[in-house]
């Protein structure tokens, strides 16, 4: 389950340069191999999801959805990876979501 789109952090860069096993890759790229090379072992991706809080005391754990829904689950790998900080600036979360959609949209035509 993942807040945003599916590939976190590298999906912001035009290229990954020292992933095991990959010399040079789109971040988007990589992101979509690694998606569908889960989906062929049966994972289940949800994308544009936020998880707002847990219940982990129980051995049936609970996701609280921002959208008052929940999830059950027998186990719970919580991996949120991080945030760049912003520097304030005027708009810049409209441009970095902006730039966000182009690289995507490039990767996109350029990959066929
Ligand atoms: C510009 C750039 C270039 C990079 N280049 C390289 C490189 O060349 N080689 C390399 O090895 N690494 C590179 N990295 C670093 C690499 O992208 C990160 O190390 C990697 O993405 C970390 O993965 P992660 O899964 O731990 O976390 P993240 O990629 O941060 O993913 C965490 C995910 O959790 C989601 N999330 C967080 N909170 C919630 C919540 N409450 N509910 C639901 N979802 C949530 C986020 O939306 C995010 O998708 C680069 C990063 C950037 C930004």
């Amino acid at each position: 389950m993942n807040e945003g789109a599916i590939g976190g952090q590298m999906v912001l860069t035009h290229e990954i340069a020292n992933y095991p096993g990959v010399e040079n890759i789109s971040g988007y790229e990589l992101a979509r191999t690694m998606k569908s090379q889960a989906q062929k072992f049966g994972c289940v991706i949800k994308s544009n999801i936020k998880i707002a809080s847990l219940e982990l005391n129980d051995d049936l754990k609970k996701l609280l959805l921002m959208i008052k829904m929940f999830y059950t689950s027998n186990a719970v790998i919580i991996s949120t990876g991080g945030k760049s900080r912003m520097i304030g600036a005027l708009s810049e979360n409209e441009f970095k979501v902006r730039v966000f959609h182009t690289v995507q949209l490039v990767m996109v035509i350029f990959s066929g």
